[in-house]
């Protein structure tokens, strides 16, 4: 920043906390809209909305004192008169209107009682004859902060724009591939995007679609692309642990569930296997929806890897979902007399040493827990593979971090990461592109799609009945207790308080309930109740969001569903639905919906299909939403919308390819130039 001038050290703190510290932070702060100022308009070609210059000769100027004290000015200039309204103003400014004085004016049109009016335009006074110049070049306007004033930003962008002439910033794409892609360079797209001719597409430029700043979106997808092309590269020159024994012990795990994979879980369970035998590490993404039996999956991977001698990593995102694995793989592999470990933030002291000295010498087999697994006093004689359930819920860098607890030996261990929230194309390829990826697309066979409703909370009455008759018939449901604060505690409350309503209203039922704030052991034996049958309905925060599988629950009821991602209601949703009676789930919301609320809920109401639903609230919310804000970290652009731009994803494809063929030393300067600082986190 310092070859810029007019920087001092306040304004140079309060750009950096805007993201910008650099000359080049300041040409890729794109205006977010023009003003066109090259043309001088006659007042009487003005409609509301316009924002334009005008030259006009004042004819009378006035304080009005109404409700709130005020400065007229009417001015004409032959086609027609205007007035300009001002609420702020000093005595010099009312002076300086003095009757046939010249005015420069710039404003926005809007319709005033009497005539059209501009309220507290941008104005300056022209000499008697003067004939000033217009700008030559459309105005941008950038996107300010407080303390970061349009003004200063215009003038730092100017000096940007002036020293790019003298250096010019390196293009780091061939030639050819610009004139194959029928991209522009990088240097005249800047310069467009930022001072646009008289006569370019203002609607494109607006809209973000003008191929200048597609030019730029472009090098800026590539640049994430790269960069997880880097890191898998780089991921594929270290080794890992062949695995290649527990075919014989797999066929006894078979044998012992009580039902047959799917096609879809051989094939993609096919797929692992694959993956686990070569002494690369494996970086495999298996996606299925809620429901499509991932867990039995992974246990197979499991197995495959204790079986070559290797010890297993299970870790997922809440301890309620991490205790279910736990009891399911602590059941499955006892009979197959693998030793199970448990390790979450809780378990502490004595147990926790237990535990530790377990895994360090190797007796424990498989551990799971939470991300009280990625610790630093956890050691593992011979991590060989890696599962980790849900990762939308975690962030890369966690993922990173767990991974590299195999390392001392210079041997990677194989990761495997399953999620439920399905991830369109155009976000796996910027989010996930050092993954391979496979995907369930089966669920087991007899699943009937979950009825779904949204009702007014004031229908509430009726819902209680409903789960009365539901319970009456043996049937179990789930009341799910959702707020917008993200506030634990308040959560724990509103589940509290509606267990304690609920209670009153069903006397007769059976009324559980569990959410964060509860003891351990008073969650645990509310769920083992529920799970038996001796709970018919099931008070709950949305702690139960994943994972939880309890196949007589075939009644769901969602409160303030109109708040919650659609990924994560599908998730909810995916509680019930899994055994053979037809379920339901109730979207309660609170009235009246705003019109992206109804659309969204009805995306839930025609659909049960988990990739249809992300890709429609991807639509509906765009990626950070969908993602989640813990994962947005890795992407976020400065100039590319994933959605906008995503017919550009085969352009960035085709260029990731062509560099790395034909001028892979490119590669590396295209990554920092975009990502800078953040291209480190990659780093292995
Ligand atoms: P998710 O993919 O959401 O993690 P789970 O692994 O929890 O799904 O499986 C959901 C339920 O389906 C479990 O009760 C599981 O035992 C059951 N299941 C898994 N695979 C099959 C199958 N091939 N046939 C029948 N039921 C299955
Ligand atoms: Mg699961």
């Amino acid at each position: 920043m310092s070859a810029l001038r007019g920087v001092g050290p306040r304004a140079t703190a309060r750009l950096a906390a805007f993201g910008i510290e650099s000359v080049q932070d300041v040409l890729f702060h794109l205006p977010r809209r023009y003003e066109d100022r090259t043309r001088v308009m006659p007042i009487g070609g003005l409609r509301p909305g316009d924002r334009a210059v005008i030259d006009a000769v004042v004819d009378l100027a006035e304080i009005k004192f109404g409700r709130r004290r005020s400065l007229l000015v009417r001015v004409s200039d032959g086609s027609g008169s205007l007035l300009l309204r001002f609420f702020h103003f000093n005595k010099l400014q009312q002076q300086g209107f003095e009757r046939g004085a010249r005015v420069r004016i710039f404003g926005e049109v809007r319709r005033g009682p009497v005539m059209l009016e501009m309220v507290h335009p941008e104005y300056q006074r022209l000499e008697e004859s003067e004939n000033r110049p217009v700008d030559e070049q459309l105005t941008a306007i950038y996107p300010t902060t407080e303390g970061v004033h349009q003004l200063a930003l215009r003038k730092l962008s100017d000096q940007a724009l002036a020293l790019l002439e003298t250096s010019r910033l390196p293009e780091w794409l061939p030639a050819t591939l610009l004139d194959d892609l029928q991209l522009s360079d990088l240097h005249s797209a800047l310069q467009y995007v930022h001072r646009p001719p008289p006569n370019a597409d203002l609607a494109a430029l607006e809209a973000g679609t003008h191929p200048a700043q597609q030019r730029l979106a472009f090098e800026e997808m590539l640049a994430h692309h790269l960069s997880l092309k880097a890191m898998r590269q780089r991921a594929e020159r270290h080794s890992a642990m062949p695995l290649h024994g527990g075919q014989a012990l797999l066929e006894r795990f078979l044998a012992a569930l009580p039902f047959a994979l799917t096609a879809a879980q051989q094939r993609v369970l096919a797929e692992l296997q694959h993956d686990l035998v070569r002494s690369h590490p494996m970086m495999r993404l298996v996606q299925g929806d809620v429901g499509s039996g991932k867990t039995v999956v992974a246990a197979a991977a499991a197995i495959q890897a204790v079986a070559s001698g290797c010890q297993v990593a299970i870790m997922a995102p809440t301890e309620l979902l991490a205790e279910q694995h736990f009891r399911n793989f602590a059941t499955w592999f006892g009979c197959l007399d693998i030793q199970v470990a448990w390790l979450s933030g809780k378990v502490k002291g004595k147990p926790r040493g237990t535990v530790l000295a377990a895994l360090q010498s190797g007796e424990a087999q498989v551990v799971i827990g939470t991300h009280a697994l990625f610790q630093d006093d956890v050691v593992f004689r011979q991590l060989g593979l890696v599962i980790i359930d849900e990762q939308h819920r975690f962030g890369v860098h966690q993922r990173l971090a767990l991974r590299d607890k195999g390392r001392e030996k210079q041997l990677l261990p194989h990761q495997l990461i399953m999620t439920a929230t399905p991830i369109p194309r155009t976000l796996a390829m910027s989010v996930y592109a050092d993954l391979d990826s496979s995907v369930i697309d089966e669920m087991p066979p007899g699943r009937i799609p979950v009825h779904t409703v949204a009702l007014p909370d004031g229908r509430r009455a009726e819902v209680i009945q409903r789960v009365r008759e539901a319970c009456r018939k043996g049937l179990q449901a789930y009341w799910v207790c959702t707020l917008i604060e993200e506030s634990e505690s308040l959560q724990c409350q509103a589940a509290e308080d509606t267990a304690v309503l609920l209670r009153e209203a069903l006397d007769e039922l059976r009324v559980g309930l569990v959410h964060g704030r509860m003891k351990d052991a008073d969650k645990q034996q509310c769920m083992d109740a529920f799970k038996r049958g001796e709970v018919d309905l099931l008070v709950a925060t949305t702690v139960i969001e994943v994972g939880v599988d309890v196949p007589n629950a075939s009644l769901m009821i969602v409160e303030n569903a109109e708040r919650l991602g659609l990924a994560q209601l599908h998730q909810l949703r995916g509680r019930v639905g899994r055994g053979a009676a037809q379920s339901s789930c109730v979207l309660m919301y609170r009235a009246p919906l705003s019109a992206l609320a109804r659309q969204r809920l009805a995306v839930l109401r025609e659909t049960s299909d988990g990739f249809e639903i992300a890709r429609r609230d991807l639509e509906l919310r765009g990626p950070g939403e969908v993602l989640g804000t813990r994962q947005t970290g890795m992407i976020q652009f400065r100039i590319a919308d994933l959605l906008r731009d995503q017919d550009l994803l085969d352009k960035v494809e085709q260029a990731a390819d062509y560099l790395a063929r034909h001028c892979a030393e490119s590669v590396q300067p295209v990554i920092r130039r975009w990502l800078g600082r953040m291209a480190r986190y990659g780093g292995v």
